[in-house]
């Protein structure tokens, strides 16, 4: 890359989406210089009698889980989303101003272990297998039910995050329409197979091995590294080297080269700050609309929103919430920092 863009503040396009992020990188002081407060860490025990996920526990509105040994998938207590919503739409007065759409779904929780204190930092490559082969179970089973086009399953770390419940899990929401990120992603992933007549993230990785700048962690299977148009700080982006649509078609080989590429992700967040590191993370697959998706390509964001210390988040405010989102450290900073973790 050149100096320029090492140097001037200048904005990245982020083909995917079509959104823009402005960076600027005159006013990066490293972010790791700064004073690395160190927080109470609080040991977690491997079992809480008070957690509604951990097993035998009762959740709210009664159920009781049940003694499960690995995963466990149950329909969110408090779903957002519900089945047999009836088909209806608002548009008043015709002008499309104010419009509505009911919108039907079904949302699941899954726990990645019965162990409360694990995260997928600390639990074993196989322990991860497991995890990989329930999202693949959900989304094939999500995906062939009526009325459904898209499974979104995400993790939320962290209380910064919102996450309630430290217990390790993610939720699993399918959707009767495409929701907002990946249908701009959609749009993206075509616009560049009809021009190119080509893979945009197939092309995107083979550059990023070729720039060899901004990859963190990498293996047979899998490449992570931070995105070009990165706007989180330390955002990662997980692809697959081989063109996969979704969780289904990834082999076993492919199962255990993503369960280690998570680990070492999310154990080399945790080395960051010396803290488990907040992000929300999650699964780009294809729509499950029934049509083929020649233009997707398997891949999964990491969000996380701590910038210069364990306290120290970036917000989304200002001149990002009503011009454009923006970042002073540089995406080639950050992988650097990140990679000589991913190998301490
Ligand atoms: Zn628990
Ligand atoms: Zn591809
Ligand atoms: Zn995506």
């Amino acid at each position: 890359m050149e100096d320029t863009f090492r140097e001037q503040s200048h904005r990245r396009l982020n083909p995917l989406t079509g959104d823009w992020v402005l960076v600027s990188p005159h006013r990066t002081k490293r972010p790791w210089q700064g004073a690395v407060e160190s927080l109470p860490v609080t040991e977690r025990p491997r079992y809480d009698p008070t957690c509604y996920l951990c097993p035998r526990n009762q959740r709210a509105g009664g159920v009781r889980n049940p003694d499960y040994p690995s995963t466990f998938v149950f329909e969110n207590d408090f779903a957002a989303l519900k089945k047999d919503v009836p088909a209806a739409r608002l548009d008043v007065e015709n002008k499309g101003l104010l419009v509505a759409e009911t919108e039907q779904g079904i949302c699941r929780v899954m726990c990645f272990s019965p162990r409360h204190d694990l995260t997928l930092g600390s639990m074993e490559v196989g322990e991860i297998e497991e995890v990989i082969r329930t999202w693949t179970a959900q989304s094939k089973e999500l995906a062939s039910i009526a009325g459904i086009r898209h499974v979104q399953i995400f993790e939320n770390r962290g209380e910064m995050m919102g996450a309630s419940n430290p217990h390790p899990h993610c939720q699993i929401w399918a959707t009767g329409t495409v929701p907002e990120a990946p249908s701009r992603e959609l749009i993206g992933q075509q616009k560049y197979l009809a021009s190119h007549s080509a893979c945009l993230l197939c092309d995107y990785v083979a550059i990023e091995q070729k720039e060899n700048e901004r990859l963190v962690a990498a293996n047979e299977g899998f490449v992570a590294m931070v995105p070009f148009w990165a706007v989180w700080p330390f955002e990662i982006l997980v692809a697959a080297r081989r063109h996969l649509v979704s969780f289904p078609e990834l082999d076993r080989r492919e199962q255990s080269q993503l369960s280690a590429i998570l680990k070492q992700v999310v154990s080399t967040y945790d080395r960051v700050f010396d803290v488990p590191f907040p992000y929300s993370m999650g699964f780009h697959q294809s729509p499950s609309d029934g049509a083929p998706h020649p233009e997707w390509h398997f891949h999964a964001h990491f969000y996380p929103p701590l910038l210069r210390s364990a306290t120290v988040r970036k917000f989304m405010v200002g001149f990002e919430m009503l011009g454009t989102p923006q970042r002073d450290i540089t995406p080639e900073l950050a992988a650097e920092r990140l990679r000589s973790l991913a190998n301490a």
